[in-house]
């Protein structure tokens, strides 16, 4: 499953983080997750229990921040928000776009004690 993968991928940053660091176990750490990854986040938070689970991070916190999608029309070279990967411009209808946000998954803090 999508969000299972993507919780096993941010558990292995993480100790990737702490080893290339060589810092203590973080408290907490925080990830910004993209909209149009469409990733569930109760399933993504059971994920990286799992993959915690019996580690040196299974006491971590873990706090999720959403990034909106947004993206730029080609056709009429308006902005507007994604939603999801299937949202047309909102002004002319057109598919032609450059995604500017919503696609990231980016480890962006570790919180140390
Ligand atoms: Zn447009």
């Amino acid at each position: 499953m999508h969000e299972y993968a993507l919780s096993r991928n941010l558990f292995d940053l993480v100790e990737q983080e702490i080893s290339a660091r060589q810092v203590a176990t973080p408290r907490a750490v925080t990830v910004k997750l993209g909209n149009l990854l469409a990733v569930n986040h109760e399933a993504f938070r059971l994920g990286f229990e799992l993959a915690s689970h019996g580690t040196a991070l299974q006491q971590i916190k873990l706090n999720i921040e959403n990034i909106a999608g947004r993206a730029h029309c080609r056709a009429c070279g308006e902005s507007y928000p994604m939603s999801e990967w299937y949202s047309p411009c909102e002004h002319c209808g057109s598919f032609d776009r450059d995604v500017l946000a919503g696609e990231e998954f980016h480890l962006v803090n570790m919180e140390l004690e």
